[in-house]
């Protein structure tokens, strides 16, 4: 069984451009990385699914038909709340339509009963809070209907901090930290014992995080900087910190994120993937890893082309080694128990 720190399916299923991608994601076949069937032949149980606003000019470039107005340079305040509830409407079609086949979990237990029920378990997850600097009412709206996973910030500066937007190679240090606003988000999201993910921040956020809450810290999707020097990545005295506060690091699979050289090449060895796997037991202990796929917003090593390939990847760890108790920590344990640390059950 695989429960996954990080997807995009959310936002891909906004951005695309058949005429019912829900219905395709439940009972046919969608292109990308994830869809029913892909899940259930794998065992891949669920994970958090990500609510993300996708940059302006991508969009303007790539999808002009989702803005109103691809001649404007940005997005209007109401255009970033209708993004973000689109894809919160998708999350709860996929439940509603799926006849009980895909659940909204807010709650540890509630993924384990997905489990043993072989339904797929979505935690809802934020990436970027701007909709909350458009309306700061959003977050408990979205509480209510399953939010439980928020990452103040993203590669872009916001009320909230600044950006981790650098060049390659570049240390986690790209500016100043969490604003007095990020730091009130953060408390406030702590306080309703939401996740808070450091995936995206720079250090300084990170440490303004670290030291403003008492849960785990949790980066959802982000891998070791010593194997990989890019600045989403973590510093040994990072994966430090996350230790103390015991909490969980998910293996990003974006081969930018993984190779030494940060070459967006797919013709990367899964051992790499395993590379960081054994780095990050190292440094936090075997029961804070598990996998962060980015699956539906990554570019993946050939070899582990989409959600059906995870079997190559397990195979891998056993022939370096790992144990079938260890993978099972790797795969799901770890990231049931860490949330079931954070979440109120
Ligand atoms: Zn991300």
């Amino acid at each position: 069984m695989i429960f996954d720190g990080h997807n995009d399916l959310l936002t891909r299923l906004w951005l695309s451009s058949a005429e019912d991608p829900v219905h395709d994601f439940i009972h046919g076949s969608l292109p990308g990385h994830l869809d029913l069937k892909r899940c259930r032949q794998v065992g891949w149980t669920g994970g958090l699914f990500s609510i993300f606003l996708p940059p302006y000019a991508y969009l303007q470039k790539n999808y002009p038909e989702k803005l109103l107005d691809p001649s404007s340079s940005d997005f209007s305040a109401q255009q970033i709340i209708d993004i973000c509830c689109a894809q919160l409407v998708f999350a709860q079609q996929l439940h509603v339509r799926s006849e009980g086949q895909i659940q909204i979990c807010t709650s540890a237990q509630q993924i384990k009963t997905c489990q043993q029920n072989q339904q797929l378990a979505i935690v809802l997850h934020l990436e970027g809070a701007e909709v909350l600097e458009c309306d700061p009412d959003v977050l408990d709206v979205f509480y209510e209907q399953g939010l439980r996973s928020i990452g103040p910030l993203w590669n872009r500066k916001s009320l909230f901090g600044d950006g981790l937007n650098a060049s390659f190679p570049h240390s986690p240090d790209t500016g100043a930290g969490l604003t007095v606003q990020g730091k009130a988000l953060v408390r406030k999201c702590a306080e309703k014992n939401m996740l808070i993910d450091v995936s995206h921040m720079n250090e300084r956020a990170f440490w303004d995080t670290l030291a403003l809450i008492d849960q785990p810290i949790v980066a959802t999707h982000s891998n070791a900087h010593a194997l990989c020097p890019q600045a989403r990545n973590l510093t040994d005295q990072q994966l430090q910190g996350i230790q103390e506060s015991q909490g969980m690091v998910g293996v990003n699979f974006d081969v930018a994120f993984l190779r030494r050289d940060g070459q967006r090449n797919t013709q990367t060895s899964l051992d790499i993937i395993i590379d960081h796997l054994d780095y990050l037991i190292e440094h936090l202990g075997e029961d804070h890893v598990g996998f962060g796929s980015d699956f539906d917003g990554s570019l993946l090593p050939d070899d582990l082309s989409d959600v059906s390939q995870m079997p190559a990847l397990i195979e891998r760890m056993q022939q370096r080694h790992f144990s079938d108790q260890l993978i099972e920590k790797i795969s799901s344990k770890n990231w049931i128990n860490v949330l079931s640390r954070i979440l109120k059950s």
